[in-house]
């Protein structure tokens, strides 16, 4: 099936600007480093997941659903997307939560199985709110505990004659990151208006999809770039595995030759405490590309990876002459729900 027959729907203005970052390049004393402005994508305060849910929602649609109902972290993007793109298309949007907002004090109380009160809402979570998306609360966001939550939501939206898609955390599975294929396509396009080649490509890894997507659409499209993924959670060798095996369902559904699958570089050592859990690292990228380009990246997942990129300049891993892209995912919403957090770094520094 080839990627242009897929269902989609439109829920974003494409493409997104292609900026030069010569303020942020002279900073870190490094490579030419330019920014894939997927924090601009239009619907919902923008992000990466818009670019998934052009695919996955054009698939529930077709399959005649009513209801979505999606998972992830209290403080979820991609939730907070599928809310506003439900709005957007007319359909309703469950969200199965899991766990406390890292940013409020009930968060050092929570533990599995206990199910904290609910914190003020703020970021993601308020806009869920706004959106008016039907909100089910869980202890953590593993598989073993929204699984069940998300399938007990469908059996009880089903006996009411509703018609539910089930859409995986992140929105990683062969159909979402579909949108990253697209994106790396749009990407070719862009750097042969610009005259430039890019020699690596930097991304947040979470769920995958994104990272799948772009190591499967420069394969085809982008000859000559290294996709790097920079982890958010987890080891390097587990994203490299959950990559590899999306990457594998991507080229199955498109039909493509499997053999050679193109194989996903991961670097580990940015995560710091866990998902979510800021890195002074992570705040210093933060404030670089603030203070540098008027860039706003985040603590959870942007900040992090480009904490990553700065650490392999520092290594001395990209030579000063090579082309780098970092793709902006979005996430803003996110920092504005750690700015206590924040606040304290600075005073400090
Ligand atoms: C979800 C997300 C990512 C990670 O994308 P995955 O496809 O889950 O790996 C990166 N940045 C932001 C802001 C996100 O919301």
């Amino acid at each position: 099936m080839n990627l242009l027959d897929q269902p989609r729907a439109r829920l974003g203005w494409w493409p997104t600007p292609l900026e030069e970052c010569p303020r942020l390049s002279a900073e870190l004393g490094g490579p030419h480093l330019w920014v894939k402005r997927d924090d601009l994508t239009t619907l919902g305060l923008g992000g990466n997941k818009v670019r998934k849910l052009e695919f996955l929602l054009g698939d529930a649609i077709r399959q005649g659903a009513d209801t979505i109902i999606t998972c992830g972290a209290i403080q979820s993007n991609h939730a907070r997307l599928t809310a506003a793109a439900c709005c957007h298309l007319g359909l309703r949007a469950v969200l199965v939560l899991g766990g406390a907002d890292p940013a409020s004090p009930e968060a050092g109380n929570a533990s599995r199985g206990d199910l904290p009160a609910a914190p003020a809402p703020q970021g993601n979570l308020l806009l869920d709110l706004i959106y008016g998306a039907e909100i089910i609360r869980v202890p953590d966001d593993e598989e073993v505990t929204v699984g069940p939550a998300m399938e007990e939501a469908a059996d009880r939206l089903r006996r009411q004659g509703r018609h539910p898609y089930r859409i995986p955390i992140g929105g990683s599975n062969a159909i979402g990151a579909l949108g990253y294929v697209a994106a790396a396509l749009e990407i070719a396009g862009q750097a042969q208006a610009e005259g430039v080649t890019f020699d690596h490509l930097f991304v947040t890894t979470g769920s995958g999809g994104t990272q799948a997507g772009l190591v499967l659409g420069a394969a085809l499209y982008l000859p000559g770039t290294r996709v790097h993924g920079v982890a958010i959670s987890q080891t390097a060798e587990a994203k490299a595995r959950l990559v590899d095996g999306q990457v594998a369902a991507l080229v199955a559904r498109l039909g493509l030759d499997p053999n050679p699958a193109p194989k996903a570089l991961v670097h580990g050592g940015y995560v710091g405490e866990g998902y979510a859990i800021p890195t002074p690292a992570g705040w210093e990228a933060i404030l670089a590309a603030a203070r540098t380009e008027g860039l706003v990246l985040d603590p959870v997942y942007t900040g992090k990876a480009l904490s990553g990129l700065i650490g392999l300049i520092r290594e001395g891993s990209l030579p000063p002459t090579s082309n780098v892209l970092f793709l902006h995912t979005g996430g803003a919403p996110g920092l504005m729900a750690q700015a206590d957090l924040l606040g304290a770094y600075l005073a400090g520094k």
